[in-house]
């Protein structure tokens, strides 16, 4: 297969972690049951790996899209039994806006213990996990951090043609996002957002915008065992025509900005930042799911000679690689 991604080292960045251990606790959003993790700093090329600490024995999942196991209204990871997704074991559900935090924050490798199958939902935004990083302070490693460039398209379309969700990823020096939003909904309607994006604007940009539902789907939800802990303390909630959270949105376009913090926590599954510039279409986690399994596929593809691949399926970028990644 041709090489659309490669795996580079930045020159000038270093991988970073967090400087201290944090603990976080709280409702889970789709099981609603309580639920709290503790962050850990990690050594470099570790990645984000979490442990299911209530299991015995422990369960080590890696932050990888091969891992996840549901993308019904959120992204589930867990160990595929004989790669069956459904019967994975050990998933621990909605990863994806701590993921987005430790994106936003910079942080490549951290160990992430969770108690329970949920990570706590907080206020249903990005934004407690990544003040938590930054104000207890993130920790520069020696090693180079690593990037996925893309140097060809990458898509992945849905089959319903052009009415459907599809996704690509195109060459960019930066890490930029297009998304198009399509709702029914005097308020959140239809959209679209463009930014490119860094660990600077993240905070102010995305990390605040809250996950959202709509009154008339949460009966139906819960009778499938999801949004059980959903509450106006960590969604925005929608009736007909308005938003029923008094404080009202921290973002006049807070839904479509979810739908973006969502897409950066599900492409950090690739286990690295991507320079790319990424378009979407009405996408959730399943199709961001897929593509991050198509850049990791191609990232596969690069002859092993030239780099030992590592157990988390990607590429390590060793000294005998650098001349095919030059
Ligand atoms: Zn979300």
């Amino acid at each position: 297969m041709e090489n659309y991604a490669v795996l580079k080292e930045e020159q000038n960045e270093f991988q970073c972690t967090v400087s201290n251990i944090l603990y976080f606790k709280g409702i889970g959003l789709h099981t609603g049951k309580e639920a709290s993790i503790i962050v850990k700093p990690s050594k470099a090329d570790s990645g984000i790996t979490f442990v299911r600490k209530d299991l015995n024995p422990n369960l080590i999942i890696k932050a990888k899209a091969d891992n996840v196991c549901s993308t019904l209204l959120r992204t589930s990871i867990g160990l595929k039994k004989e790669g069956n997704a459904k019967d994975a074991s050990g998933c621990i559900s909605t990863v994806e806006h701590l993921m987005s935090a430790l994106w936003g924050a910079g942080i490549d490798n951290a160990l992430i213990e969770v108690y329970g199958c949920e990570i706590p939902a907080m206020d249903g935004s990005a934004r407690v996990f990544y003040e938590s990083f930054y104000e207890s302070g993130i920790k520069e490693l020696k090693a180079k951090r690593k990037y996925i460039e893309i140097l060809k398209p990458i898509g992945v379309d849905s089959e319903n043609g052009d009415k459907g969700p599809s996704i690509a990823v195109y060459p960019s020096e930066d890490f930029e996002i297009s998304y198009d939003m399509d709702f029914s909904h005097p308020l959140v309607q239809s959209g679209s957002f463009d930014m490119k994006i860094d660990g600077f604007n993240f905070y102010g940009e995305i990390s605040k915008a809250r996950t959202f539902g709509f009154l008339k789907d949460v009966e139906y939800l819960k009778k499938s065992g999801l949004a059980l802990g959903g509450s106006l303390d960590n969604a925005l909630v929608l009736d007909e025509t308005s938003v029923l959270n008094k404080e009202g949105l921290r973002y006049k376009d807070e839904f479509i900005r979810h739908k973006v913090l969502d897409l950066i926590g599900d492409l950090y599954l690739s286990g690295y930042r991507i320079k790319g510039r990424v378009l979407a279409k009405k996408t959730g986690h399943d199709m961001n799911s897929k593509i991050v399994k198509k850049i990791g596929e191609h990232l596969n593809s690069v002859p092993l000679a030239a780099g030992k691949k590592e157990d988390n399926g990607f590429i390590n970028v060793g000294k005998a690689a650098a001349t095919v990644f030059a």
